[in-house]
Parts: C-alpha cells; sequence; structure tokens
C-alpha cells in the first residue's frame, strides 16, 4: 500500500541515526552535527498549555524582524529550517511534474524532501571551487521551479559569489523561485540576501536557531521573504505548527543581552577555528582545509576510513563524506569548544598516514 517513491527511497541519514548513542554524554566529543558546543540554559515563563498556541507568535515575529531588519510581514515561523525547506516546495511544485534543482555537493534535505514529495530534481554539481555553474544552470532552468541554493553552503563551508546569485535573481525572474538556505549566515553576517527579498520577487531565504543560536533542541527556523509568498504559505503551513514552550524560549533568545551572548559565541568559534586550522596543517595525515565561512571545516584526508575510525575509537564523532561525489576522503568537523579542538588536534597529531 506504500507509494512507490516511498518504497525505493534513501531517506536522510541524521548524526544522531548514525552515531547510535542515545544521551551525548560528557566524555563524548560531538563534532558531527554542526551544533553549538556553548551551552545556554532556559527555563519556561508560560506554564499551562491548555490551549492551542498562536499560529504565528506575534511577539516571537517581532523580535525576529528586528533582528534581521525587516517588516514583520516579511517573517513566517516554522519547526526549523527543514520545514521552510518542504513547505515551499509543497506549495510551488506539481509532483511528478514540476522539478527543483540544486547543486551538490550540498544538505541533503532538498533531494530526500523532493523524493517524498514525488518532485523531480535536477542536479547541477558545483564547479571545482564550489562555486555555481552558471552556464550549466540556465541550460537546464526547463520546468524548473525552485532552486535551492545553501549559502554558506554545508558541507563545503564556503560562500557563494554573490554576483552570480545576483544573475542567477534576475535571470530566473517571474520562473523560477530560488529559495537561499541561510542556516550558517551568524557566520558571516555580510553574505546575506535577506534585504533583497522586496526587490526579487522570486526570492526566498531559510533561517534557523539551531546552528549560531545554540538551539538545535528547540526546532524553530523562519522563512524570510515577500509579502505575497508569505500569505501563500500561510495556507499551505500546519495551524498551529510552533508548540508554545518552543515561542517561550525562542522570545528568550531572541532579547538584547541574549543576542550579544549568540555574537560573542560566533567569536569564540570563529577563533576556535582559527587556532584548529592553523595546528591541523602539522598534521602530516590532512592533505587540505577547505576555507570556511561556517562553525565547521571540511577536512582532505590522505586516509579518511582509516581517521574515521580512530577518532571514533577516541569518542570523537566527526561526519564521514567520504562517499559524496567529489569529497572522497573528506570528513566534515563541526568546531567545538577550545578545549575539543585540542582534544581532536592531539589525537590526528598521532595519526601519519
Ligand atoms: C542544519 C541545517 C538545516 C536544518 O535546520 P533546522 O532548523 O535544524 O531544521 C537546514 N539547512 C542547512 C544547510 C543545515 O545545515
Amino acid at each position: 500500500m506504500i507509494r512507490k517513491n516511498i518504497i525505493n527511497f534513501i531517506p536522510y541519514k541524521s548524526a544522531r541515526l548514525l552515531y547510535k548513542n542515545d544521551n551525548i554524554t560528557n566524555h563524548l566529543v560531538a563534532l558531527n552535527a554542526n551544533e553549538s558546543p556553548i551551552i545556554s540554559s532556559f527555563s519556561l515563563n508560560k506554564k499551562i498549555f491548555n490551549r492551542y498556541p498562536e499560529p504565528q507568535p506575534k511577539e516571537l515575529i517581532n523580535l525576529y524582524s528586528k533582528y534581521v531588519n525587516l517588516n514583520p510581514e516579511n517573517i513566517l515561523i516554522t519547526r526549523g529550517a527543514d520545514e521552510g525547506i518542504d513547505l515551499v516546495m509543497r506549495t510551488f511544485c506539481n509532483p511528478k511534474k514540476d522539478k527543483i534543482l540544486f547543486c551538490p555537493p550540498t544538505y541533503d534535505m532538498y533531494r530526500v524532501t523532493a523524493e517524498i514529495l514525488n518532485i523531480k530534481y535536477i542536479k547541477i554539481d558545483s564547479n571545482n571551487n564550489w562555486e555555481l555553474n552558471l552556464n550549466k544552470i540556465k541550460k537546464n532552468l526547463n520546468k524548473i521551479k525552485i532552486i535551492y541554493i545553501c549559502n554558506p553552503n554545508n558541507p563545503t563551508g564556503n560562500y557563494i559569489n554573490q554576483n552570480d546569485i545576483i544573475r542567477l535573481l534576475k535571470l530566473t525572474k517571474n520562473k523560477t523561485i530560488i529559495v537561499i538556505d541561510e542556516a550558517y549566515i551568524e557566520f558571516c553576517v555580510d553574505q546575506t540576501f535577506s534585504y533583497l527579498i522586496n526587490k526579487y520577487h522570486n526570492l526566498i531565504i531559510l533561517r534557523t536557531l539551531s546552528k549560531a543560536f545554540a538551539l538545535a533542541g528547540l526546532r524553530c527556523g523562519f522563512i524570510l521573504t515577500n509579502k505575497n509568498i508569505i500569505d501563500v504559505l500561510l495556507k499551505v503551513i500546519a495551524p498551529y505548527p510552533i508548540p508554545a514552550p518552543v515561542v517561550d524560549i525562542a522570545i528568550q533568545a531572541l532579547n538584547s543581552k541574549n543576542l550579544i551572548i549568540m555574537k560573542n559565541n560566533v567569536k569564540i568559534i570563529i577563533n576556535n577555528k582559527k587556532w584548529l586550522i592553523k595546528n591541523l596543517y602539522k598534521c602530516n595525515c590532512i592533505k587540505n582545509i577547505f576555507d570556511s565561512s561556517t562553525n565547521f571545516i571540511l577536512v582532505k584526508f590522505h586516509n579518511s576510513e582509516f581517521i574515521f575510525k580512530k577518532l571514533t575509537k577516541k569518542k570523537i564523532i566527526v561526519r564521514n563524506q567520504n562517499h559524496e561525489k567529489k569529497l572522497n576522503n573528506c570528513l566534515r568537523i563541526t568546531i567545538g569548544t577550545f578545549f575539543e579542538c585540542k582534544k581532536l588536534f592531539f589525537e590526528l597529531k598521532q595519526l601519519s598516514c
């Protein structure tokens, strides 16, 4: 009775599923899910939950609108950026007919969501320096309803050339929606396209509290786009998508004091990253470290399988990318605390192969 596309499809492999350890213990150095290693503690202000929550809580919308310097009418709250990926696809694409386009190596949820919804997809590999292959994209725009661009990109860590994205926005005007997934934008704020949502009417931006805000467990994200698109998305999104406890904590996370803490934590992680990269170059087992504008680095080893196993034995868990096209012998490593970075360096320094 199951739909054929569901029977055949390969699901998303989350970091948590791949490493089957239910409790992230003190001994475990979890550098596999691009979470923040810096803990902030919250408690609920609201204590009564008998009523349904506000569908799109005004206070949270207003706070996020101030944070991104946009009007409240340009913001939609979602259950993480992942729901944003799904919501846009369900709103714009006719199953089996329309296609989406994305540029591997990139975030796997664009493929996963398309396969679940039975929407076709075209993959246009990025260039060797991980930039968009605009010429090839141009030739493949027929029947493409949405192009997903991850900026900065996961798992490569680079941001995409701004002029290329502008050219793409102009090229696809009135024909194709451009979704820019800005999950890591707090690590390179000047790369955001949020200020252009009312200039390019085909532009949608995805945001999340899961990465720089250190709230992956909260499941809260945002869509930024023009009011016309927001109104259509509101027809499709679930009636009460955001649980009241999530709203309660997201509101706290966006107050001025916590915004300062978040920005400071971003600086700490960027400093840890600089230290780690400088020191990893001393390790014989490493072939190359790709430039990163995020809270993770993509590292090419001489033998990633060997390194992955050795690190796992030492309870340092990283994300294997070896199976991905163009990423053979690559591991994606989240930037942890300074202690975790030192531990990682200490272990890798001893491994030569
Ligand atoms: C982590 C990540 C997401 C998922 O964000 P959630 O808000 O936790 O759903 C989306 N896009 C990219 C590129 C990510 O790395």
